[in-house]
């Protein structure tokens, strides 16, 4: 997907951690704070977040400033997230204008927030405490080639889309189900991971419509390439390919976040219907009832 070269992108929502905290090693991170994180994949945050007291302290979050126009955000991971961070607020905000926005904090190597420290191992991350968006842009290399996504710059974007439609449950109240009912084919978890997933694509249905400060549009037209690339990502990050990758074998009593073609068919689900209303996977049926 790419900006309008001359698009304004400077109200973007996002800034990058200075100086990243150490993270202390095996921290006792409490069990609340470790339920209360959301992420993009499956997988044990206890493993890799520390306890806020035991990081060193860390430098204040710098402001994008250098980023200003599309053209910056096509040249630009940091731009092209805080230019999707716009075109996000632009949606959500005529979606549910009494929500507030969220920010994305963007990192490398490590990073404090108030559900704790954490490395860049976790993936990206929603944290409901401080109710911001945690992303180490190096992961989308891993996703590019552990993970197999095809690296367009639209993988990365529903990547962030993704991860604010965390924030979005967050003010609905769903993403508790998240923490109620962690495990399992049609857990809680997994229909909150898939309605930030459909959430993600009603956005991408709206996103060419989405416009900068003044009123000029963000983006240019979706093209096919744009929307297999979001999917070969929510693919990719599905629980049945990362658990074939990592442990062989597919186990769904343990799956937090959904399988790859359900991951898929709920994106698709908002993104043909450009609707989040029709995102309600917590009170289908079946997880899987994602066609029609
Ligand atoms: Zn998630």
């Amino acid at each position: 997907m790419t900006f309008r070269e001359n698009a304004n992108i400077g109200s973007g929502r996002a800034r990058r951690a200075g100086g990243g905290g150490k993270v202390a090693a095996g921290g006792g991170l409490g069990a609340l704070l470790v339920a209360l994180v959301v992420m993009l994949l499956g997988g044990d945050p206890g493993q890799v977040l520390g306890s806020q007291e035991e990081a060193a302290p860390q430098a204040q979050n710098v402001d994008l400033a250098e980023c200003r126009t599309g053209a910056d955000a096509n040249a630009d991971v940091d731009c092209r997230m805080k230019a999707t961070m716009v075109s996000l607020e632009d949606y959500w905000t005529a979606v549910l204008p009494d929500a507030d926005p969220t920010t994305a904090i963007l990192f490398s190597g490590s990073v404090q927030t108030q559900c704790g420290s954490a490395s860049s191992a976790v993936g990206p991350f929603y944290c409901p405490l401080d109710r911001r968006i945690y992303l180490d842009t190096g992961f989308f290399d891993q996703l590019e080639g552990q993970l197999g996504a095809d690296g367009g710059s639209f993988s990365q974007m529903y990547v962030l889309a993704h991860e604010y439609g965390h924030h979005v449950q967050n003010w609905t109240g769903a993403l508790q189900y998240s923490q109620q009912d962690p495990r399992g084919p049609e857990s809680g978890a997994v229909r909150v991971e898939l309605q930030a997933d459909c959430f993600a694509g009603a956005w991408a249905g709206n996103a060419t419509r989405t416009e900068d400060d003044e009123g000029n549009p963000l983006l240019q037209e979706l093209t096919r390439e744009d929307v297999e690339s979001a999917m070969s990502a929510a693919s990719a990050v599905g629980d049945d390919s990362i658990q074939e990758r990592v442990q062989g074998q597919v186990t769904p009593h343990t799956w937090s976040h959904g399988s790859s073609e359900q991951r898929m068919g709920w994106f698709m689900r908002g993104y043909e219907s450009g609707d989040a209303n029709r995102c309600d996977t917590l009170n289908a049926a079946s997880v899987d009832d994602y066609e029609g």
